[in-house]
């Protein structure tokens, strides 16, 4: 996600599957569950902040240690010193839990115990923070897998969201953007039948490679916005960035202009579907910091 700041100190340190995120776009602070140590990936986006990407799946977690993990995080935040640091958690609390880390979270194979752990955990832990919803962050491709199914599932429980990335549509945009060509009908089922579970934000990064996004290919986004909105059955919302830092993938790949974002959130929100559009370009830094 753009404009994000990663906590691994204070009340992170020693965490191997916990971390903090600061927004500076939203001023919001987000814990973070990294359930792919291995960083395994099927997809290589060019603006992913993960280095040294692999395409096997990660192992399974154990449940119960992430959980006294999370414990040990939020216990912390209580009382840490990033309450002065980021001011967003004294007043608004932790914004929410976000399953999202080094890879793609639904390729771990015990991902429904995990939500089910985390969302039993939520309901029933009492600390001197408020805490946001369940949130996953994922590319969406196994969606239909049984093991996402239940996952999302025990999600539901807590009123959860799936934020889902759709970044291109055309087969040679999603090569170019994230190093993997997949079905968008595929993509626009899964997220349908998810939707019966938690409600929906598409997350779209958009970049450039050295000219402005075509309009074309912000046609074609709008068209699946539109699908989208006419099919789920929950809420569905889109939030539209861009990258804030150079590739870490080794691609020679910019910000698309705030003009162009918020031309495309115009055209988004003319078809009565609920648009964030960030200004992150505005916190894109050269030297990656
Ligand atoms: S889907 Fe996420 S983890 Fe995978 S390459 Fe893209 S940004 Fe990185």
């Amino acid at each position: 996600m753009a404009g994000l700041t990663f906590l691994y100190d204070g009340a992170f340190k020693n965490l191997p599957h916990v971390y903090g995120a600061y927004s500076n776009a939203f001023d919001w602070v987000s814990v973070g569950i990294n359930l792919n140590l291995n960083k395994g990936c099927d997809q290589r986006c060019v603006y992913c902040h993960v280095p040294g990407l692999v395409s096997r799946a990660p192992q399974a977690v154990n449940v119960d240690e992430v959980l006294q993990e999370l414990e040990a995080a939020l216990h912390s935040l209580s009382s840490s010193p990033l309450r002065s640091k980021f001011p967003a958690l004294a007043s608004d609390g932790i914004s929410n839990v976000a399953i999202c880390g080094d890879g793609e979270p639904t390729l771990c194979p015990n991902i429904d115990e995990m939500t089910v752990g985390l969302s039993d955990f939520l309901r029933s832990s009492r600390f001197d923070i408020s805490i946001g919803p369940l949130v996953m962050f994922t590319n969406g491709h196994f969606l239909r897998k049984k093991r996402v199914r239940r996952a999302l599932q025990g999600m539901s429980r807590t009123g959860s969201q799936l934020w889902v990335k759709i970044d291109a549509v055309s087969p040679e945009r999603q090569l170019k953007v994230n190093g993997f060509a997949h079905p968008i009908g595929r993509q626009v089922d899964g997220i349908v039948a998810a939707s019966e579970f938690v409600d929906i934000q598409i997350k779209s990064c958009l970049v450039s490679f050295g000219a402005a996004l075509d309009a074309g290919e912000a046609k074609r986004l709008c068209d699946v916005y539109r699908e989208l909105a006419s099919r789920c059955a929950g809420t569905l919302s889109v939030d539209l960035y861009t990258i804030n830092r150079p590739s870490r993938q080794n691609a020679d790949v910019r910000p698309v202009s705030q003009a162009q974002l918020d031309e495309i959130g115009s055209m988004v929100r003319a078809l009565g579907i609920n648009v964030f559009v960030s200004d992150c370009g505005n916190y894109y830094s050269p030297n990656g910091t």
